[in-house]
């Protein structure tokens, strides 16, 4: 029996694993978990907003519990009679971000947000962790689950949806759900192009390239009542369909949005796992948060599609800025904690970053000295994060790093994508 033959019998073998797990437990549609992330620079704590239940779920049947290690949220779901952990999957929120400014030193303050899980049969236990600041997740806050409530709201679709690139049963695919921003009722077909120009331009670039098979893009056409985008420090005020504004933080380029429920409720119209949202301005900028959501201009005069994958990178599995200038806040990755994120170390435990040691020369010196002469090299290059000095990256240009400067991404991050969308497929 050949080795191939072999490993075929065994994907098969772990597949009906995983699907008989996936039986077991749950229902073929999802419940999300809604609340409040309070807090200040200090503490943080949850607080139960409602439960819904949403008719499709796009994740995989087989992937249930997270072993990323990615993320600093985390939450788990527990079969109460078992005790046994039947799903669990790792986020970051902007919530965190806000948490890192000088705001957060002055004030408290919520931000609704929710999590999806597939509809579980019996009743469970929410469980929510959140990483300290050794690096390790803590937990934070439980509620208890009974899935018969009569109280757990049933989702009333409400809008138009359609799809833009289709490739199969969505539990083997990535599925993407994009949103419009600031689109009014008569920019209907502006939007639809805009789709359209999402999946030729993110699909353009590898590896999104050579795994296009592998995911699905579907759309939610919700208008605003006013086209364009909230600009708070250019006096620009717009009602839009999903409030997302430029100068989060006081950053003019940082467009997010801070009420997630309400994302969640346009995206819950079609199966998907992750959310992009498409921004009706040519304004550079836009944001993208680890298994939360993203967004940028749609019509951006000539970066379009590199801030679409750069985004894509941080939502889909938390890849790090590798750029060293100071963000608007600080102390993103202190020193003495490794940083979770595939294409950042501060050589505090390098060693278990094995995607970027599998990839690095034995002979190439750490940290690794710049030169102009070999940028297609991987090393350990001081800059990232953020920072200019004490958190490093893996390549001079990559993609995560200046978009002006590259046109793909290093040989971490391209490898990373590749692994997470395999195993987000089977
Ligand atoms: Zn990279």
């Amino acid at each position: 029996m050949s080795r191939f033959f072999i490993g075929i019998l065994c994907f098969c073998f772990v597949g009906q694993m995983g699907y008989a797990q996936f039986e077991k437990y749950f229902w073929e549609k999802t419940l999300r978990f809604d609340f409040y992330h309070c807090g200040d620079n200090r503490t943080e704590s949850y607080y139960f907003d409602e439960l819904i239940e949403e008719p499709y779920w796009a994740g995989s049947k087989v992937a249930l519990v997270d072993t990323t290690g990615y993320g600093n949220q985390m939450f788990k779901i527990v079969d109460i009679a078992t005790d046994e952990v039947i799903y669990s999957r790792s986020y970051c929120t902007l919530f965190n971000e806000w948490q890192t400014t000088d705001e957060a030193g002055r004030t408290h303050k919520c931000m609704p947000e929710g999590v999806i899980f597939p509809y579980p049969k019996n009743d469970v236990r929410l469980e929510l962790y959140a990483r300290n600041r050794q690096g390790c997740f803590e937990k934070k806050f439980e509620h208890v689950i009974d899935v018969k409530d009569c109280f757990i709201k049933k989702f009333t679709p409400r809008y138009e949806t359609f799809e833009v690139m289709y490739n199969g049963a969505p539990t083997n695919k990535v599925d993407i759900v994009l949103l419009p921003e600031g689109y009014a009722t008569n920019e209907k077909e502006k939007f639809r192009q805009a789709c359209e120009g999402f999946v030729r331009e993110f699909f353009s670039y590898s590896p999104f390239k050579e795994k296009a098979l592998q995911f699905n893009v579907r759309a939610v056409w919700v208008p605003s009542a006013e086209s364009g985008v909230t600009m708070p420090g250019e006096q620009v005020w717009r009602q839009t369909a999903l409030k997302a504004s430029f100068y989060t933080f006081g950053a003019e380029r940082y467009q997010m949005i801070e009420d997630f429920q309400g994302v969640r409720d346009v995206a819950a119209h079609v199966p998907y796992e992750y959310i992009y949202i498409l921004s009706n301005t040519q304004k550079y900028g836009g944001g993208g948060i680890f298994n939360f959501y993203g967004i940028s201009a749609a019509n951006h005069p000539t970066r379009t599609g590199k801030i679409y994958v750069h985004e894509f990178g941080h939502v889909l599995l938390g890849l790090g800025d590798e750029y060293g200038e100071n963000a608007p806040y600080s102390d993103m990755y202190p020193e003495g904690v490794e940083p979770w994120e595939e294409n950042l170390t501060t050589l505090t435990d390098f060693g278990r970053k094995v995607i970027w040691n599998g990839l690095l020369d034995s002979a190439t010196p750490i940290p690794t000295p710049l030169n102009e002469k070999k940028l297609d090299k991987v090393g350990v290059y001081e800059g990232g994060g953020y920072a200019a000095k004490g958190v490093y990256r893996p390549w001079q240009n990559c993609l995560m790093n200046n978009l002006h400067k590259t046109d793909c991404f290093c040989p971490v991050c391209t490898d990373a994508i590749v692994r997470y969308v395999d195993w987000l497929c089977r």
